[in-house]
C-alpha cells in the first residue's frame, strides 16, 4: 500500500521498540523514513533490516540526541538533503524515569524532562519552519496513558508526559491555520524492551509480568505495530481535520474504573 507515497518521515528513537515499528510501517506505506537514533549502529542496524524487508524503501539512519536542539537540527537537515523537506515528525524518543518524589535525585529530574519533553519540543522546533512555510505538515507525539494517569513511584515520568500533551494542544493550536497537524498517541502497557527492563527490574518479574497483562480489559498489552497503525493514520492524508488531539491505545485500560 502506499497512503505515505511521497512523503518524508523522521521517527525519533526508531532503533527499537515503538519507534522501529512505526519506521518500518512508514517505510511499508511508501514514506522515505529517517531513523533518527541516539545509538548510530542501532539505527543502522535497523535502518538496513526495513530496506531489506521493504522492497524499493527508502531508509537513512542518523545518529540523534533528542536532549540537544542542535543534533535535531541537523538531522533534519539531513533528511532533507536525503530526501527532500520533513512532511511527519514522529517524536518517539522517551525513557523511563520511575522514582519517589522525595528520595528522587535533581539529575533523575533533569534526565527525565531533558528526554521526554524538551526532546520533544526539541523535535517539534527543528521541523515547524519548515512545515509552516510550506504550510502542510504532521507531527506526531509519543505520550502515555500516564499523561492523565498517576501511578505511585513512577515520578517524575507523568508529570513529563502531562506536558508532552500540553505541548501537542499548544502546538496544534498555534499552527493549525498553516495547516501544521499536532497530534499524540498515549499508548497503555505495549511490550518492547522498555517493557521489560520494568518487569526484570521487580522483585519477581514473571509476577509482574502476569500482573501486567491481566490489568487491560482485552486481558493482554499492547504490540508496537498496533501504535504503528495508528501513526500512519495521522500522518496520512486520512486524518487532515484531527489535530490537536490524544488517540489512546490501551484496549481500554483507561476507561475502566475497576473490576
Ligand atoms: P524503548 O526503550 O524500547 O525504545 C526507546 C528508543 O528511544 C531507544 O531506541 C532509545 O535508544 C531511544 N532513545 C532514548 N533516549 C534517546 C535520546 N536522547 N535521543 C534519541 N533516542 C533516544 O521504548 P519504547 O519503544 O517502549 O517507547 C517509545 C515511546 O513510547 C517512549 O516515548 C515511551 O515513553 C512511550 N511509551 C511506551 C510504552 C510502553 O509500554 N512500551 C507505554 C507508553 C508510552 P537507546 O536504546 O540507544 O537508548
Amino acid at each position: 500500500m502506499n497512503r505515505l507515497a511521497g512523503k518524508v518521515a523522521l521517527v525519533t528513537g526508531a532503533g527499537r521498540g515503538i519507534g522501529a515499528a512505526i519506521a518500518r510501517a512508514f517505510a511499508a506505506e511508501g514514506a522515505a523514513v529517517v531513523l533518527a537514533e541516539l545509538d548510530g549502529a542501532t539505527a543502522a542496524a535497523m535502518a538496513r533490516d526495513i530496506a531489506n524487508a521493504c522492497a524499493g524503501a527508502r531508509t537513512l539512519a542518523v545518529q540523534t540526541d533528542v536532549t540537544q536542539p542542535a543534533s535535531l537540527r541537523a538531522a533534519v537537515e539531513e533528511a532533507q538533503r536525503a530526501f527532500g523537506p520533513v512532511d511527519v515528525l514522529v517524536n518517539n524518543a522517551g525513557i523511563n524515569v520511575f522514582a519517589d518524589p522525595l528520595t528522587m535525585t535533581d539529575e533523575d529530574w533533569r534526565r527525565c524532562f531533558a528526554v521526554d519533553l524538551d526532546g520533544v519540543w526539541n523535535g517539534c522546533r527543528a521541523v515547524l519552519p519548515g512545515m509552516v512555510e510550506r504550510r502542510a505538515g504532521s507531527i506526531i507525539n509519543i505520550a502515555s496513558t500516564h499523561a492523565f494517569q498517576i501511578i505511585p513511584g513512577c515520578f517524575p515520568y507523568p508529570v513529563a508526559k502531562h506536558g508532552v500533551i500540553g505541548l501537542t494542544r499548544a502546538l496544534g493550536i498555534e499552527y493549525a491555520p498553516q495547516n501544521v497537524r499536532v497530534n499524540a498517541i498515549a499508548p497503555g502497557y505495549i511490550e518492547t524492551q522498555l517493557t521489560h527492563d520494568w518487569w526484570n527490574a521487580q522483585p519477581d518479574p514473571q509476577a509482574a509480568r502476569k500482573a501486567t497483562l491481566e490489568l487491560p480489559p482485552m486481558k493482554r498489552i499492547g504490540r508496537p505495530e498496533e501504535v504503528a497503525m495508528t501513526a500512519v493514520f495521522l500522518a496520512s492524508d486520512e486524518a487532515p481535520f484531527i489535530n490537536a488531539s490524544c488517540i489512546t491505545i490501551d484496549g481500554g485500560r483507561t476507561a475502566l474504573h475497576h473490576e
